[in-house]
């Protein structure tokens, strides 16, 4: 039977969540991989349920118990818009920044943001300029504007080369600096963003991605927003919050910017994801506890691939790539035919496949599969297709 929403049963739940988000931590702080707030592993409807998914850099468990029971709350109201509650959550959300609420936009995940930022600030005149390797999406949008689009190599240290970067065009329209950067997890320091903000081409935008910068110690930029730099931030609810599924993000600039990103469309959010969005911000434990778990399990990875005599890029994030010292493809393809799915190449790396961290009992998987495939004569390996190919190669994240 549904109950119709009510503003003091739902502000009723949000009092009581303090109480409900401390009775889940002590599980999840032993254990983070059961932290999925008693939700059922499904797997993917497409994937089978054995198979380890460390491909797309999702969290390895679900939104905790008191936003799993909000949404459950919001969804038998699912018939109703509320939004006035969606415009009290925008200027939560400023002010959780302390920015004005006209410097917020909400989305479904913080892929329109990067969409709309670069259709915005590039065109056939006006270019992006992007590390190498980093995170696609915006190069495949300005290629598809008619951009063009410089990728700038990382330094041998896996620093931005902001000086390149710069001197790459003098007709740039956008900079997109992912921090950190997906695909190394390495993080971009405050004052490299601050000398491009003070030394691009005038009239040209800075993008800066914080998708994975909670499970970082990178220091975030959204104080220059306040400060009406030519700057847009990119966040995302799809990563330490495990909103990947529910999709929540949002754009962060000064009011002139940000009205070239509403040109190309402004949505009603998922009341749902909201409200999820909504306590997990408010959880005061959630940032740091996941951070920690993410930490360790990356932490004791790293210090059994080391062990192994296997290089790494020295991530802060939940995932990293790894040099396998071959092609990572027929890797990858191996790896799958023990149940455990990584992730793509990039063309500047290709022996370096890039491999989520998931939780500590999924990279016990991972290090068995993996011990087993790199043992594998290179021609049996290399004669091996994909098993799911519905699934191989097709990753945006
Ligand atoms: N930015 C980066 C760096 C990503 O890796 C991803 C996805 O993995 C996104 C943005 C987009 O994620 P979403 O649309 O789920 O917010």
């Amino acid at each position: 039977m549904t109950r119709p929403f009510n503003r003091r049963r739902f502000l009723g739940a949000s009092a009581a969540l303090p109480f409900a988000a401390a009775a889940a931590r002590s599980a999840f702080a032993a254990a983070p991989a059961a932290a999925s707030g008693g939700v059922p592993a499904i797997g993917y409807i497409d994937t089978p349920a054995n198979v380890t998914l460390l491909n797309i850099n999702e969290y390895p468990s679900g939104p905790t118990p008191a936003a799993v029971a909000i949404m459950t709350q919001m969804a038998t109201n699912g018939n109703r818009y509320y939004m006035a509650e969606v415009a009290k959550f925008n200027k939560e959300l400023a002010t959780y920044h302390e920015l004005k609420p006209e410097y917020v936009t909400m989305y479904a995940g913080s892929s329109e943001v990067l969409q709309f930022t670069t259709m915005a600030f590039t065109s056939p005149t006006k270019s992006l300029v992007v590390a190498d390797p980093t995170f696609e999406s915006p190069w495949r949008v300005a290629e598809q504007v008619g951009a063009k689009v410089h990728k700038v190599p990382l330094k041998s240290d896996y620093s931005y080369d902001m000086k390149a970067m710069v001197a790459a065009d003098p007709n740039a329209g956008l900079f997109y600096i992912c921090n950190p950067n997906n695909p190394t997890g390495t993080t971009v320091k405050k004052s490299d963003i601050e000398w491009l903000l003070a030394n691009k081409p005038a009239g040209s935008v800075v993008l800066v991605d914080e998708a994975y910068i909670h499970f970082s110690d990178a220091e975030s930029v959204m104080d220059l927003v306040a400060k009406d730099k030519d700057l847009v931030i990119s966040r995302t609810f799809s990563k330490i919050y495990s909103m990947g599924g529910l999709r929540f993000g949002y754009a962060a600039a000064r009011p002139d910017l940000m009205k070239k990103l509403h040109y190309y469309g402004v949505n009603i959010l998922s009341t749902t994801a909201i409200q999820c969005a909504r306590v997990q911000l408010n959880d005061k434990q959630l940032i740091p506890l996941r951070k920690q778990a993410m930490a360790d399990t990356r932490n004791r990875t790293f210090e059994w691939l080391a062990k192994q005599g296997y290089d790494f890029s020295p991530s802060q994030t939940n995932h990293f790539l790894l040099n396998v010292k071959k092609p990572g493809a027929p890797v990858i393809n191996a790896l799958a035919h023990h149940s455990v799915m990584i992730g793509r190449t990039w063309p500047a790396m290709p022996n370096w496949p890039r491999v989520t961290v998931g939780s500590p009992s999924e990279m016990q998987s991972f290090q068995s599969a993996f011990l087993e495939v790199m043992k594998m004569p290179d021609g049996k390996m290399n004669a091996l297709a994909h098993p799911y190919p519905h699934l191989a190669g097709e990753h945006t994240c």
